[in-house]
């Protein structure tokens, strides 16, 4: 756990939140500022800043939860997974994190 990250204390539940999905690895709870009718974060409950060839793993695992999450949740017609990484991206918590997305018609801009 990094102490100072406001994912890590949501893992540990010294910060509530909407819950979505969990397991022993993942943990998916609703944004807290969605930015469409269907706004997921999936998160490796471990602090992970990085996609790397040694967690590809834990990275998958985390899609596929959005996948099964967008499947019960009826986005039938769509959805979008986004990862920000960087100050370039707008990424605002270092802790890796997937964005589900859905609910609407979204905008086709990649930036
Ligand atoms: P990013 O900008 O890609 O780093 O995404 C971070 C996301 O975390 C933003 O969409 C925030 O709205 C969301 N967020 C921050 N704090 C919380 C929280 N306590 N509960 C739920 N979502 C949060």
């Amino acid at each position: 756990m990094n102490n100072d990250c406001i994912f890590c204390k949501i893992v540990a539940g010294e910060i509530p939140c909407k819950k979505a999905y969990e397991d022993d690895e993942v943990l998916a709870f609703y944004d807290i500022a969605p930015q469409a009718p269907v706004h997921i974060l999936i998160i490796p409950k471990v602090y992970t800043e990085d996609i790397t060839l040694g967690n590809a793993a834990l990275a998958g695992r985390c899609l596929a939860v959005a996948s099964k999450l967008a499947g019960e949740l009826g986005l039938a017609d769509g959805y979008r997974i986004v990862t920000n990484k960087g100050a370039h991206a707008g990424q605002t918590v270092a802790h890796l994190h997937f964005h589900l997305l859905g609910g609407r018609q979204l905008g086709l801009s990649m930036g």
